[in-house]
């Protein structure tokens, strides 16, 4: 029998290319956001434009589903979410305590919750040679302020109502999701995104501006291998955080050349010190993902940032030509 899936934040990043692959993999997909995916129709069956801090919105969209994707979040870079902490932990919160409330009452079989790599403590991530985090390193808590702190008290939330026999949750700890079709300007875009529009609008030889000393380091995640990690962590038995990251660990630094390589231009770096960094070092142990999925992400960051990039770049290409009133000329 075909089954039926709710994907919430279904018109986001990550979201818009789960319902793709669901819908690729049989399901029935209805999709719930506040919008409708930017870049590119959804192939959701139905989609419902809502707001899912309302808790009858929540009951409505989980009605008659089997399973529940719950990615609906205020969120974005490292400057929007140090920038209005208050927002962002008092919407998610709403969101996920009555999403998770709605799908127990409406007795959907399973439920996945997105949380994500600020959860880990800061005093573990003061280094750009940081160790690789493991699940377990999540306590003595001392997270992300406001987003980190909503997501692992949510981690929480979905423990309680596995535990109390309410819902059978899983739990991925995302760290960096990129790739195309995801938000690439106007504050919410992240590392890979922001730096591929830069190098897309520079010239061979311009300066181009860098948040922090460019040495802080992470690891990066293409957004194929998110959504294949999803799904083979919703048909596993694994009831606690599991992370879904990369373990390719880099500098901002190298991430800034890599684009310029794949770009085929030479770039002058400016460091701007007073933006917002985030911690200094973060990188994925996926020894557990190993052992519990038998898989873990296998794009590697050269091939993801081409394919990024090549999106970035004809997105920019294709605004700059409307901007000079070329576009219906060359559409
Ligand atoms: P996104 O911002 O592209 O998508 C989130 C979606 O939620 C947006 O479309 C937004 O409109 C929707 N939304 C916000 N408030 C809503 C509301 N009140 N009602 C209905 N919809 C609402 O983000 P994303 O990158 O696709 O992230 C998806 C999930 O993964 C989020 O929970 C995020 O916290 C988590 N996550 C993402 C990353 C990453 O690197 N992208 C890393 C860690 C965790």
């Amino acid at each position: 029998m075909e089954r039926t899936a709710l994907v919430a934040g279904a018109g986001g990043f990550i979201g818009h290319h789960l319902v793709t692959y669901l819908t690729q993999h049989g399901y029935r997909v209805r999709g719930a956001d506040v919008k409708l995916p930017e870049y590119e129709e959804s192939m959701a069956d139905e989609f419902e434009l809502c707001d899912l801090r309302d808790l009858g919105e929540c009951a409505r969209v989980t009605r008659g589903v089997d399973e529940v994707y719950q990615l609906a979040a205020d969120m974005g870079g490292i400057g929007y979410i140090s920038a209005n902490r208050a927002d962002v932990a008092r919407n998610n919160v709403l969101i996920n305590a009555h999403m998770l409330e709605a799908a127990s009452r409406s007795r959907v079989s399973r439920y996945f919750y997105s949380s994500s790599a600020c959860v880990y403590p800061v005093y573990r991530q003061e280094s750009p040679s940081v160790r690789p985090l493991r699940e377990e390193d999540a306590y003595p808590a001392q997270p992300e302020e406001g987003y980190g702190w909503e997501k692992l008290y949510t981690e929480k939330l979905c423990e309680y109502y596995t535990a109390e026999g309410k819902l059978d949750t899983r739990v991925a700890r995302f760290h960096n999701i990129y790739g195309p079709l995801g938000t690439y300007e106007g504050g919410r875009e992240k590392a890979p995104a922001a730096i591929c529009r830069k190098v897309a609008l520079a010239n061979s030889g311009d300066e181009i501006e860098v948040w922090g000393d460019g040495q802080q380091t992470r690891s990066f995640c293409y957004i194929d291998d998110c959504v294949e990690g999803i799904y083979r962590l919703m048909q596993s038995e694994c009831h606690e955080p599991l992370n879904l990251g990369s373990e390719e660990l880099i500098t901002i630094d190298e991430l800034v050349d890599l684009a310029c390589r794949v770009a085929g231009k030479r770039l002058l770096k400016r460091h701007d010190t007073t933006k917002p960094e985030g911690v200094r070092g973060r990188n994925s142990d996926n020894s557990k993902l190993r052992r519990v999925l038998g898989w873990v992400p296998g794009t590697s960051l050269e091939e993801g940032m081409r394919e990024t990039y090549a999106w970035i770049e004809s997105v920019v290409r294709g605004e700059a030509l409307v901007s000079e009133g070329l576009g219906a000329a060359t559409a």
